[in-house]
């Protein structure tokens, strides 16, 4: 069984690491927030800090922290993991925060100079996943480093998929997310305009989960209560997903969209509608509250918040 340092257990992290020791790893953790590492002990792991002391004789580096910024800081900065891992270690770095795409090369760029495999590992399947150890996995890295992680990842996930190099689990992370942005609110829109033609929301569940409407959005988590039971729109749209994650990785997109060149107007779109929801209040409730938003926003309302894709 592997010696593991964990850097972040927040919603994500703590659970993942918990998994890891139920699985039999040592585990030593660090987070900013003492009663995170207090959390960890009772799971039977230990507590360390800095980063660099959690990941002192570590066979595996894992991080899972807020965004890139924490990111880099952690890995890259003065008093960073990286300048603190002895040249000649072994360790397997493992990033699995969803981050920006250009910062997730950057970094492990830097770790291949030093000598380390480094993966981008997003994941997929939120708080519930992670507790219960089926999240998805989306890899980025060397052949090599997947074939390291491998063993590791499924004792805290169900499907893990190398994605391609270096930033390609990222890449994979936020086009899938993108297409759920958009998605979620194209269903979420039909169920408004439903409403408004007298058409009954179980007549289109009924109807379009059986027609060319069909998506996940619809079938396995509708926004609307009633035609999913398990969906958040039955428990008044606890997370789940929260809206301000969802915000969140939609930037990411437009941010790769731009970098890239691509034309991604829906993603932009998608992006403006979910930053007008999160400056509503809304951003702490999981992302299908977008159904109940638009239900009560006013038409010529949206027109004005949300921008001029909104005014066609
Ligand atoms: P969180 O805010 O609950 O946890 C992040 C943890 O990192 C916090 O406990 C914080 O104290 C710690 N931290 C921040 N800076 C640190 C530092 N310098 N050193 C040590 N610890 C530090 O966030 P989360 O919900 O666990 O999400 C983590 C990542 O996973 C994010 O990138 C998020 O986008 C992604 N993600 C979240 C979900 C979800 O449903 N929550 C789903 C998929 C992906």
């Amino acid at each position: 069984m592997a010696k593991i340092a964990f850097i972040g257990l927040g919603n994500m992290g703590a659970p993942m690491a918990a998994n890891l020791l139920k699985a039999g790893h040592a585990v030593t953790g660090c987070d900013l927030d003492p009663s995170r590492l207090r959390a960890l002990e009772q799971a039977g792991g230990r507590a360390a800090a800095p980063p660099a002391a959690a990941s002192e004789g570590a066979e595996a580096i894992i991080t899972m922290l807020p965004a890139g910024e924490q990111m880099r800081a952690v890995w890259l900065g003065a008093a960073g993991l990286l300048a603190a891992l002895p040249s000649g270690a072994r360790s397997l770095l493992i990033d699995c925060s969803t981050i920006d795409v250009a910062t997730a090369r950057e970094v492990a760029a830097a770790a291949a100079r030093a000598g380390f495999d480094m993966l981008d590992a997003p994941v997929s399947g939120g708080t519930a996943g992670a507790e219960a150890g089926t999240l998805t996995f989306m890899v980025g890295g060397s052949d090599g480093g997947f074939a390291r992680a491998e063993t590791l990842l499924a004792a805290m996930g169900r499907t893990i998929v190398h994605a391609g190099g270096a930033g390609a689990g990222q890449a994979a992370k936020l086009c899938n997310n993108m297409i759920l942005g958009i998605s979620m609110l194209a269903v979420s829109e039909a169920f408004v305009l439903a409403g408004r033609l007298g058409l009954s929301a179980e007549k289109l569940f009924q109807i379009s989960a059986k027609s060319s409407g069909q998506c996940w959005s619809l079938t396995s988590y509708c926004p609307v209560p009633g035609p999913v039971p398990g969906a958040p729109a039955n428990r008044d749209y606890a997370p789940g997903f929260a809206a301000s994650l969802m915000l969140k990785d939609l930037l990411l997109a437009q941010e790769a969209a731009a970098a890239s060149g691509a034309a991604t107007p829906l993603g932009a779109q998608a992006a403006a509608l979910y930053r007008a929801l999160v400056e509503a209040g809304e951003g702490g409730r999981d992302f299908s509250v977008a159904y109940q938003w638009l239900d009560r926003m006013d038409r010529a309302r949206l027109l004005h918040e949300a921008g001029p894709g909104a005014r066609r």
